[in-house]
């Protein structure tokens, strides 16, 4: 994963620490020396998070971290507090604030990796669904979605796993005011509450005395009905190796044990307002798909809003830096399938394989039904390479599956050909990335049929 840092700190010394463990890792690293730089850097270089120390003159890291997150520009910007203040009272201020994690100087470099990489990674789905949503707004399909402060408070349902019922009462004794809280004991009993009523967020001992925490968290996680319900972990203190495990596996959120009140009640809101955020940005989506940018045939999106989407990604990846792979897919010979078997016959063709392309790519991708039996699909955050393994993935499934049709045959051998173009870092626009991708096409095309090309760099 590639990311841009920014980190924000007075002294110099500190600033080319966390630099140099950074770069080590290959992530693109700016600094700022003062709040005010820090601001007008979240501005000119779009970073993917700010590493932000706390104690500085004149605008000290709240200030900063408040002044980020309640420009609608930059709400979504993930900042992490490093700072040597470790008192509970420190941590809610910075939650009050905005801040979305805290690290304590001397910085442990596996929390700093572990931080950094899951809030980069939940960055980049949010960016995506932003994205999305605001080329169906442009397309005046759908409302705009409150920003993520504006989503304001709301009674959340907390489910606490734990078996110790000294731990469970502190811990509700904390929510429960705000929030309506349920407790059990053991993962069966988790699994028939979760079926019953979903949760808004799960809090899991690590300290659990009959089943291990990390594996239940873990098991929650695959789970298809938990996968986007905020799961925080409360850790005991100095247990380095279980938290990093557990931030690995996709936990949201942390709180050391002993647990205080006021942090976890400060925690719990941060999560309950970014899931409430995320959700209604999914609903958002949601609707504009069922809305006037499908494609009847497949459900896959149409030409009309891939056109208008591919210029928004174009932006955005002139902007961040990060690549843009685009697929062109074209059914070999599909004329003769037409005339063959029927027009009929070649619409459920069109069909499977319109499933078989959603099937082989990830959420983030974007698949479209450009025209006729003419398919693309939109990677971001993707090379070339990447994207050519991809594509020679589902060229080789197609090969070798035959499709299903509902008549005689019964059964039909199938070829694609794809050609695949990348975005230039300046200067790139839709038209040139299609014209690319389409020339690929053709030379796939030409050169036999059933095959991949990749346009030249
Ligand atoms: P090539 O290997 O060069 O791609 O040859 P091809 O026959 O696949 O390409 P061509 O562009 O010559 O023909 C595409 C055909 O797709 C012609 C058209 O009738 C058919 N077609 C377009 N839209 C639909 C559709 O919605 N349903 C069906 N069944 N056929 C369609
Ligand atoms: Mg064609
Ligand atoms: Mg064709």
């Amino acid at each position: 994963m590639t990311a841009r840092v920014l980190v924000v700190d007075d002294i110099l010394s500190n600033v080319k620490l966390l630099e140099a463990k950074l770069a080590a890792e290959y992530f693109e690293v700016a600094s700022a020396f003062s709040g005010l730089e820090a601001l007008a850097k979240v501005e000119e270089l779009a970073p993917d998070i700010v590493l932000l120390d706390v104690m500085m003159p004149g605008m000290d890291g709240f200030e900063v971290c408040r002044r980020i997150k309640h420009n609608p520009k930059t709400a979504h910007l993930p900042v992490v507090m490093v700072t040597a203040l470790d008192q509970p009272a420190d941590r809610v201020a910075g939650l009050e604030a905005g801040a979305d994690d805290f690290l304590t100087k001397p910085v442990d470099d596996a929390a700093l990796l572990a931080r950094v990489r899951s809030l980069v990674r939940l960055k980049i789905m949010t960016d995506e669904l932003r994205l999305r949503e605001q080329t169906g707004q442009s397309m005046g399909l759908i409302d705009p979605v409150q920003t993520l402060l504006e989503a304001g408070e709301f009674a959340g349902r907390i489910l606490v796993i734990d078996d110790r019922a000294e731990s469970v009462a502190w811990i509700t004794a904390g929510l429960q005011s705000q929030n309506q809280t349920s407790s059990v004991g053991t993962f069966e009993e988790a699994l028939a509450h979760i079926k019953g009523a979903t949760p808004d967020i799960i809090i899991v001992s690590l300290a659990l005395r009959a089943f291990d925490g990390l594996r239940l968290c873990s098991q929650l996680r695959s789970l298809p009905e938990c996968r986007s319900i905020p799961i925080l972990v409360l850790v005991g203190e100095g247990d380095r190796r279980k938290l990093t495990q557990a931030l690995e596996m996709g936990v949201n959120d942390y709180l050391t044990r002993p647990v205080d009140q006021n942090e976890l009640v400060a925690r719990v809101r941060t999560q309950l307002r970014k899931k409430r955020y995320s959700d209604r940005l999914r609903d958002n989506v949601q609707l504009s798909l069922e809305m006037a940018i499908t494609d009847q045939l497949t459900g896959l999106y149409n030409r009309r809003y891939m056109s208008r989407h591919l210029n928004a990604e174009i932006g955005n990846a002139g902007k961040s830096g990060r690549p843009l792979a685009f697929l062109i897919l074209d059914i070999d010979h599909f004329k003769s399938i037409n005339d063959r078997f029927g027009h009929d016959m070649g619409d459920e063709v069109l069909r499977d394989f319109a499933t078989r392309i959603s099937a082989n790519i990830r959420n983030i991708d974007l698949a479209c039904r450009f025209g006729g039996e003419e398919f693309v699909v939109l990677m971001p955050d993707t090379d070339v390479e990447f994207a050519s393994v991809v594509a020679e993935r589902l060229r080789r499934s197609v090969e070798t599956t035959p499709f299903a049709i509902s008549r005689e045959p019964h059964q039909l051998n199938v070829t694609i050909s794809i050609g695949i173009a990348g975005s230039e870092p300046v200067g790139d626009t839709a038209e040139a990335l299609l014209r690319r991708a389409d020339q690929a096409l053709y030379r796939a095309k030409r050169e036999g049929r059933n095959r991949v090309v990749a346009a030249a760099a």
